[in-house]
């Protein structure tokens, strides 16, 4: 059955601006937070953003189906795989790893497959060769979803998080992962603003590169001292930070992404990186239905 752009821009059209939400004042900056990640309980956070161009893009007709890629804990298959339920997609996902055929799903992929995913487990070298696993896909029945969502329609639907209010601060923060988002704030913001991009994987210089391909790095300030050791890695400290970011502000963030890019500012904050009077916004991308379990249980 073909799927339906007007449903998808109904959906679109229906999600309210992110209300942004005081956090405090250090050193004489304020500190906001752009509360993105409360858009859609599973297309959460700049996931949703990132898959609005693309979905109505693979809505034509005679294609059904979304194909992308992703790890055992992306958040991007968990929005993905939601999209493709409510939508109507068919959705199928190369998963890294081919020793998790033989494990128990964890919560991710159990999510995944519970709004019907089909799920291919892949090795590591066949992951790192995508172009050859799409040779099994046809590509007419299915719409390819890079991996963690970034192309171009994903940098333009990212651009439109940042509304009216968003451009009375100086500085906007967000955790780099792909760069797509990074990209598309980059992109959308005015001039006189500028993106801190806090990173959340090690050795990412690399990224600057995607980055340049969607927008001007002339406004970048790109951080790469928050990894934590690597993609997917923390310790007590940050998870102690989580928690007591929760019990103070009453927002959750993960230690995968936003809980990393926090941690930096406010690093910054107190050692004053940002002029004194100026006001940042950090953007809260979501990440939160899965990852949570890491922390919590
Ligand atoms: C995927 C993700 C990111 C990274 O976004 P990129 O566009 O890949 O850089 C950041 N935060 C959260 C919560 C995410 O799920």
């Amino acid at each position: 059955m073909a799927v339906s752009s007007l449903s998808i821009i109904e959906f679109f059209d229906a999600i309210p601006a992110a209300p942004i939400q005081y956090i405090t004042h250090v050193n004489g900056v304020e500190l906001c937070m752009l509360r993105a990640d409360l858009n859609h309980p599973m297309i959460m956070g700049n996931k949703l953003y990132k898959l609005k161009y693309n979905l109505l893009q693979a809505a034509e007709p005679g294609c059904d189906g979304l194909v992308t890629f992703g790890g055992a804990f992306s958040n991007h298959l968990v929005a993905v795989a939601a999209a493709g339920d409510l939508f109507g997609f068919e959705t199928w996902a190369f998963v890294r790893g081919d020793e998790l055929v033989h494990k128990k799903l964890n919560p991710t992929l159990q999510f995944a497959k519970e709004h019907g995913m089909q799920l291919s487990f892949v090795t590591r070298a066949e992951y790192r060769n995508k172009a050859s696993l799409l040779d099994v896909v046809d590509k007419k029945k299915y719409y390819v979803v890079p991996e963690g969502g970034t192309n171009a329609l994903a940098v333009k639907g990212v651009g439109e998080m940042l509304h009216a209010a968003c451009r009375d601060f100086d500085f906007i923060a967000t955790a780099v992962g792909t760069g797509g988002t990074c990209a598309g704030l980059l992109a959308a913001s005015d001039a006189h603003q500028k993106i801190i991009g806090v990173s959340v994987l090690k050795g990412a210089t690399y990224l600057l590169e995607e980055m340049a391909q969607y927008a001007s790095l002339d406004n970048l300030e790109f951080v790469q001292d928050y990894h934590f050791g690597g993609y997917g890695k923390f310790n007590k400290e940050l998870i102690k930070f989580v928690q007591e970011f929760h019990s103070q502000h009453k927002v959750w963030l993960e230690p995968i992404y936003t809980g990393k890019m926090m941690y930096g500012v406010y690093e910054m904050l107190q050692e004053s990186k940002f002029p004194s009077g100026s006001k940042v916004l950090v953007v809260h991308t979501g990440g939160l239905q899965v990852n949570q379990s890491i922390v919590y249980d």
